[in-house]
């Protein structure tokens, strides 16, 4: 049985004042119960260590939106991986596709920082996903294949069981358009496949796949019940506790 993790991203939103409104929402709305799955906040860099003093002694569990795979240098306006850890954050989402498309990130650049960040002993949240054109184009499965064969690059057996994958299709993100969940099981069944070829079955079983694009609490309880979705990345919705929960609710 693989736990379901839902993390929601906040992409470039919220200073701490806003940081502190939204986890004190979702803390009070959690109450007492435990969740049974696991929950991450991603907030900005410039949050973290507020939401880290937030989330002490509660489930929820913390995680940065980037990282740079460098220890430390001259990379004016970068953050290293210890840097991340040293303010409690325990994942690192990595490879989300504005991270590709508006700052020109590579595949090979996306598996030295999943290798840095495991290296760190943080949690990579390895996002993948096809564009509209590539889906349309019909060559969805072998843009999934390259990023997965080049981003899990040299990654070992044990390695992987660190990682989650996040396949997030590019025209489902904020566009309010969702994959079906037949769509998305499809895609998320290609690719415990090609883990099962990469590494081996009993690795792809235990792999957890997080569905990401337009994930709202009225359409999360269809797409977490696929039996492949392990989960939800989570844009838009996470940024008011009441949705979020709404989604967490689902599991
Ligand atoms: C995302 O950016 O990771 C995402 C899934 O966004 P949204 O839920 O807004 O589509």
């Amino acid at each position: 049985m693989r736990t379901k993790v839902i993390a929601g991203n906040w992409k470039m939103h919220k200073d701490v004042s806003g940081t502190i409104d939204l986890i004190t929402g979702i803390k009070a709305g959690l109450g007492a119960t435990t969740p049974n799955c696991t929950v991450i906040v991603c907030p900005p860099f410039t949050s973290l260590e507020t939401a880290s003093t937030l989330l002490k002694n509660s489930p929820i569990k913390l995680g940065a939106q980037n990282m740079n795979p460098e220890s430390s240098g001259a990379f004016t306006g970068e953050i290293s991986p210890s840097m991340l850890k040293s303010v409690g954050a325990e994942y690192v989402i990595l490879g989300h596709s504005e991270r590709r498309t508006l700052f020109g990130e590579s595949d090979q650049f996306i598996n030295q920082k999943i290798k840095k960040a495991l290296e760190a002993g943080l949690l990579p949240i390895f996002c993948i996903g096809e564009t509209l054109q590539e889906r349309e184009s019909g060559v969805t499965f072998d843009i999934l294949k390259r990023q997965v064969t080049q981003g899990l690059s040299g990654i070992s057996e044990q390695e992987l069981a660190k990682i989650i994958i996040a396949y997030e299709p590019v025209w489902a993100i904020g566009t309010g358009k969702t994959a079906s969940p037949e769509q998305a099981q499809e895609v998320h069944a290609y690719i415990r496949g090609l883990a099962a070829s990469l590494y081996s079955t009993a690795a792809a079983e235990k792999l957890i796949i997080q569905y990401g694009g337009s994930v709202k609490p009225d359409n999360a309880k269809e797409l977490l019940s696929q039996k492949d979705i392990d989960g939800a990345l989570v844009g838009g919705a996470c940024l008011a506790a009441e949705s979020f929960l709404g989604i967490i609710n689902a599991c």
